[in-house]
């Protein structure tokens, strides 16, 4: 008899029906040799499955949710915005509330437009730098992840210059023939490779995460940062930041205050929805004002700017405001990740925890990642093995090793005690 019947045969007839049974595919938890769970409700820092077991999530939605699940004050604002019509294909005013928050929040963001998700956001924001620049290149680096639009979907190909192969059917080689694949955090690699006469004068775009989320956490070196806003400033190309896991979760103006670098561009996504589907691209007012209606470059959405999620976010965006609240959320992360590292190390563990404030993430098989070199040597055998223990006693972390833990402002102290104690054992024993 299955653990968790209920799950596994609601899972067995969603995969009737939807390919792989999930909508995104990382979901179906395939790396880790795990019936997903199927959820059923949650609240605060919790899951309830539909078989009534229940976990601690370091999932959070994927780092949507920095208040946890189903926060009070962000449903009843939806509940109240809801009642006034939950869609109109016309423009209302909580989007210039939304949008006046983070252009006065982010230093970089003069102007911004929101869209239904990352993958638009990130889209869009390389269409228009295209557009601005009249240019063709978009540079890339291994290992970061700006969502499922056909042209970043590459891997690097063979070869020094560094010309991509597409990473997923279904995308044309003369699609990617226009982006440039690089390696993450090789500072005099991608330099040379900026100033080479074949790509100098043919590059729109630089795009990053500024801290990889999508290789396990890999804060970009400091120097690399500065090269590339030298660089493109020099070569007359944008520099574009994708914040949309790390925008309002590593800092109130993001990795990019963190780092004291403007970018020309910035994705956002995640948590400016508050648990909705919402994103955005902003940046400076001479940029942006070359989309449409204004500009040539086209970019539109039915559900664009939805007052649902533009009200969610909005309280989301106005409780990060609270004093003292990133300091807390870290010291809430510290109280696992201090006491993991220290036995890592005394052990003398071939393991790590790389982190920045609320976001980790737990590496086995490497004593450092900094980019998908490293990351693609990790231990996924023993990975697989953790996220299952901890799945065992009721603790759900991202089901790859390429992802990270979000701790949210509503993670109970006990229950953070709890997965270090887990999360102790499970070093000690393996
Ligand atoms: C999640 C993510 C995206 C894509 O966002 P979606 O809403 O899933 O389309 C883009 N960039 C980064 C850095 C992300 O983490």
């Amino acid at each position: 008899m299955h653990q968790r019947p209920v799950s596994h045969a609601l899972y067995q007839r969603l995969c009737e029906v939807i390919p792989g049974g999930v909508n995104s595919p990382v979901r179906a938890c395939l790396g880790v040799n795990q019936t997903p769970i199927v959820a059923a409700s949650a609240s605060r820092d919790r899951v309830i499955d539909v078989d009534g077991k229940t976990y601690i999530d370091f999932c959070g939605s994927w780092g949507a949710l920095i208040h946890g699940h189903a926060h009070p004050k962000i449903l009843s604002a939806a509940r109240k915005r809801m009642g006034m019509g939950t869609s109109f294909g016309m423009t209302t005013d909580i989007e210039e509330q939304l949008a006046r928050k983070i252009v006065q929040l982010v230093p970089s963001v003069e102007k911004i437009r929101f869209v239904s998700s990352g993958t638009e956001a990130t889209m869009s924001a390389a269409r228009l730098a295209r557009g601005y620049t009249g240019r063709d290149l978009i540079v890339k680096f291994i290992g970061n992840y700006h969502g499922h639009a056909d042209f970043f979907l590459v891997q690097a190909g063979s070869g020094v210059a560094y010309l991509p192969r597409s990473s997923s059917a279904g995308v044309p080689e003369e699609v990617v023939k226009h982006t440039l694949c690089l390696p993450y955090n090789d500072t005099e690699m991608c330099r040379a490779c900026l100033n080479h006469p074949d790509y100098s004068h043919r590059i729109a775009a630089v795009i990053l995460e500024p801290i990889a989320g999508n290789m396990g956490v890999v804060p970009a070196q400091p120097d690399f940062i500065q090269m590339l806003r030298e660089e493109t400033q020099k070569i007359g190309a944008l520099l574009i930041f994708d914040e949309v896991i790390t925008g309002f979760r590593v800092a109130l103006q993001g990795a990019q205050s963190l780092y004291k670098v403007i970018p020309d561009l910035t994705c956002f996504g995640k948590i400016i929805g508050g648990g909705f589907p919402a994103a955005a691209f902003g940046g400076k007012r001479e940029i942006m004002d070359c989309l449409a209606p204004l500009g040539d470059v086209y970019q539109a959405g039915t559900l664009s700017g939805n007052p649902v999620a533009m009200e969610a976010g909005l309280q989301a965006l106005n409780m990060l405001e609270r004093k003292s609240f990133y300091a807390e959320l870290e010291r809430k992360t510290n109280m696992i990740t201090k006491p993991v590292r220290e036995s890592l190390v005394r052990k003398g563990a071939m393991a790590c925890v790389q982190q920045c404030g609320s976001m980790f993430t737990v590496f086995f098989g490497k004593k450092a990642v900094n980019n998908m070199d490293d990351a693609r040597q990790l231990d996924l055998e023993m990975f697989g093995r953790f996220f299952r223990f901890l799945f065992s006693k009721g603790i759900y972390i991202p089901p790859s090793q390429h992802e990270a833990w979000f701790v949210s402002s509503v993670h109970e102290e006990s229950h953070l005690n709890k997965t270090r104690d887990c999360v102790l054992e499970f070093i000690e024993t393996h």
